[in-house]
């Protein structure tokens, strides 16, 4: 997974556009005998604190807008986060438009951050791939990857966008979807087999 955000040039827009980070070292609890999406640990390396790793989701809030990575409620400082390298060679080729306002930026949105992270409770989040609602995720994915890739990407690179693309493209992308829900419903949901 840590592989697939560094090499995947579509998370270009989850990372730069939407802010959604993934911290460069995440823990599974492996005493837990709960499902793999609620052993997940994300350690803070500055107060040490191990967060729960559905701290920084979409019901919460706070899977986005994290352009600077991870924020610590606890200790108010960055987690560390891994970088996709299209996204990485972005803002390197534009760091002169942006390089001098970094601190300015960054400073503005720390100041924003304890507010987002005040009433955080994970435990009464809904599981994404429990029973049926794996399939609303996978399709939701589905959908998001069909406008990116029918619309979006082609719309910069000036290739035509004609219907049978579009069509071909949305089957494709609602069996992908689909796919990548099961897959998901399956990672998530799997819990750790007891020895005898
Ligand atoms: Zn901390």
């Amino acid at each position: 997974m840590v592989l697939h955000w560094i090499l995947n040039p579509g998370l270009v827009v989850n990372e730069l556009i939407l802010g959604q980070r993934v911290p460069k070292i995440s823990l599974e609890d492996k005493t837990s005998d709960k499902p793999r999406i609620e052993r997940g640990l994300i350690p803070c390396p500055h107060c040490e604190t191990l967060h729960d790793g559905r701290t920084w989701s979409t019901e919460n809030g706070t899977a986005f807008k994290n352009w600077f990575g991870l924020y610590c409620n606890n200790c108010n400082n960055i987690i560390p986060c891994i970088i996709n390298v299209w996204s990485f060679l972005i803002l390197a080729i534009t760091f002169p438009f942006w390089g001098w306002f970094r601190k300015r930026l960054k400073n503005n949105w720390l100041k924003n951050q304890p507010q987002r992270f005040k009433n955080i409770d994970v435990e009464k989040l809904p599981n994404p791939f429990d029973k049926k609602t794996w399939v609303k995720t996978g399709l939701s994915w589905g959908f998001f990857m069909f406008i990116i890739m029918t619309f979006l990407f082609p719309y910069f690179d000036g290739t035509e966008i004609t219907l049978k693309k579009a069509l071909l493209s949305l089957i494709i992308w609602t069996i992908g979807g689909l796919f990548f829900g099961y897959i998901m419903k399956l990672f998530f949901n799997a819990a750790i087999k007891k020895q005898q």
